[in-house]
């Protein structure tokens, strides 16, 4: 059976352009059966093929008119409106499971229309119910090379980890424009992070140090890789990462969802 990939990122971060990524990899050099799903309404250019595409189901623009809505709220609707009818994609996809290796899904550009919606826990619950599911979240490194931009990011991480429940894979994009290294010794050394606060005095930076005490127990348990959707690199030691987050599906998520029962 599968492995599904979910995707999610702040806007920007990189997420369709990482999709495409994946499923370039997958199919090329990696031999692997892939499926794609796109589940943004209002993406204008998706570079890859998508198999299932909420665009062909939901007409956004048509959602704005017919229900007076901003664009925040139509792509919420839209995501609704394609939610009830997510039975039909998740019977699709078992019988297609004994030909696929991945499914690779693309979500809205701002996180919270699927992270904080019924309907993205409706769908990712679907899925996970079904099949192996893991979350790759995408950050934009250059963008977090900030002490306290890393913190807001990584805060942000740390609630889409508790809200979703599934394991995880953070992957710091766009590294052919700066590399993760900083990230990861922040993580792996939390005092660092601290002294490099140190000149700061803004309340925000006392703050994003108290934060550091909480998140180390995060890091610690985490899995980050550095990837660049735009060149490809880091795909070899992502899918390791998946490896070890698909083990721990099988075995912390399976154990949790029996539990629940
Ligand atoms: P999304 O909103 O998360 O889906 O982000 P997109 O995939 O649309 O990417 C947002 C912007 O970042 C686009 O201009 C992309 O070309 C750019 N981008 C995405 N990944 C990379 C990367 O690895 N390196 C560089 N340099 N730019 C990237
Ligand atoms: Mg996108």
């Amino acid at each position: 059976s599968p492995t599904v990939v979910l995707v999610i990122g702040m806007a920007g971060s990189g997420k369709t352009t990482f999709l495409h990524a994946l499923s370039q990899h997958l199919s090329g050099e990696g031999r692997q059966r892939v499926y794609t799903i796109n589940l943004d309404p209002a993406a204008v250019d998706v570079p890859y093929t998508a198999n299932i595409d909420i665009r062909d189901t939901v007409k956004y623009k048509e959602v704005m008119k017919h229900y007076h809505l901003g664009p925040n709220g139509a792509i919420l609707t839209s995501l609704n409106l394609f939610s009830t009818k997510f039975d039909q994609v998740l019977s699709l996809l078992e019988t297609r499971a004994p030909n696929l290796d991945y499914v690779v899904i693309d979500t809205p550009g701002q996180i919270e229309a699927f992270n904080w919606s019924a309907s993205g826990s409706i769908i990712t619950e679907t899925l996970a119910l079904a099949f192996p599911t893991i979350v790759a979240y995408v950050v934009d490194t250059p963008r977090s090379n900030r002490p306290v931009t890393f913190m807001s990011n990584m805060l942000y991480a740390c609630s889409v980890l508790y809200k979703i429940r599934l394991p995880f894979v953070l992957c710091f994009n766009k590294i052919d424009v700066e590399s993760h290294s900083f990230a990861l010794d922040w993580m792996n050394n939390p005092e660092k992070y601290r002294d490099d606060l140190h000149h700061d005095i803004t309340y925000l930076a006392s703050l994003s140090r108290s934060m550091s005490l909480v998140l180390e127990e995060f890091y610690r348990n985490l899995r980050a890789v550095g990837v660049s959707a735009a060149t490809g690199a880091g795909m070899q030691a992502f899918f390791e990462a998946l490896a070890e987050a698909k083990n721990e599906y099988n075995t912390d998520f399976v154990e949790w969802i029996r539990r629940r029962r």
